[in-house]
Parts: structure tokens; C-alpha cells; sequence
């Protein structure tokens, strides 16, 4: 079995500035790409869960997404980080009805199972509720980062991703 660390993108692995449409939008936050290099280093499988209702409003389309993604995979290689797998909902409760958009689970315990993770040896790390839910929900410890607020629930709360290092050792 292995150890998982699961990230939400926007306001974790990306500073959030609404609607990431293109590359130019994209900026890595302060921390994070140490974490995810240490994360490597202690044998972490690394998922990204991310919901991207922006390509169900038409606001960019999945080949964007995969412009973004493999520019942040490239630059995170580039620093010796990798992430094992990125799991993206593109629909929108404006537009269409899933269970794949957090706070649903699906990709969670799909990424539990196709990577024989351990749920207890396990954290997810997010800026909103939404992200925590499902994780708590499956045994997940969690990890809130950025800004704390009184109607949020978490295990963890960190101002900064580089504080978070001090929970996965
Ligand atoms: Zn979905």
C-alpha cells in the first residue's frame, strides 16, 4: 500500500486568479514545488483533484487544459518534482450534473485504487471545503492551506504550503 498526497490546483499548486484560461494565467505558488519534490522523495503518490467547470461554461476547452497541465508538468519536472496523475472535472452544476466534481469522491477512490493507496497514511491538501469533504469522508487526514475560515473543518491548518513538509515526514 502506499502513501498518497493529494492537491487541489487552484490556491494550492497555483495561485488563484479566477478562471485559469491559459499559461500566462499560471503561477506556481511559493512552496509548493519543494513539497511536491519532498512528497517524491518519501514515496508520496502524488494526485492532483481539481474541478475545472470553466471548460463546461466554454471559457477554455480540455486542449487548453492540457496546455496548462503539461506546462506545469514541465516545469515541475524541471525541478526534479513530479506528480503521478491528474484527475479534472469539466462540468459545472450550471450545466450538467456529475460525480466527478468535489464533493463528490469518484476521483478520489479511483486514484485510491489505481494507486493502492492507504487512506490513513494519507492527506489532502485544499483551499476550500470542497476539497476537504470527500478526503475526510474516505479516511483522508486534511490539510487546509491559505486562508482560514470558521465555516471550513480540517485536520491541519497552514498558512504556507512550505509548513505543510512538517506533517509528511
Ligand atoms: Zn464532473
Amino acid at each position: 500500500m502506499n502513501k498518497g498526497l493529494f492537491l487541489d490546483r487552484d490556491g494550492v499548486i497555483n495561485e488563484e486568479v479566477g478562471y485559469i484560461t491559459s499559461i500566462e494565467k499560471f503561477q506556481f505558488k511559493p512552496g509548493i514545488v519543494e513539497l511536491i519534490s519532498m512528497a517524491n522523495w518519501l514515496n508520496y503518490k502524488v494526485i492532483v483533484i481539481t474541478n475545472q467547470g470553466g471548460i463546461s461554461k466554454g471559457l477554455y476547452t480540455h486542449t487548453d487544459l492540457q496546455i496548462i497541465h503539461d506546462f506545469m508538468l514541465n516545469r515541475l519536472e524541471a525541478f526534479g518534482a513530479k506528480i503521478d496523475q491528474i484527475y479534472y472535472c469539466p462540468h459545472h452544476p450550471e450545466q450538467t450534473r456529475c460525480l466527478c466534481r468535489k464533493p463528490e469522491k469518484l476521483f478520489f477512490e479511483r486514484a485510491i485504487h489505481t494507486y493502492q493507496i492507504n487512506p490513513k497514511l494519507s492527506f489532502m491538501l485544499g483551499d476550500k471545503q470542497h476539497d476537504l469533504t470527500p478526503a475526510k469522508l474516505l479516511g483522508i487526514s486534511t490539510v487546509l492551506v491559505g486562508v482560514q475560515d470558521p465555516m471550513y473543518s480540517a485536520d491541519y491548518f497552514f498558512p504556507e504550503i512550505s509548513d505543510v513538509l512538517s506533517i509528511l515526514v
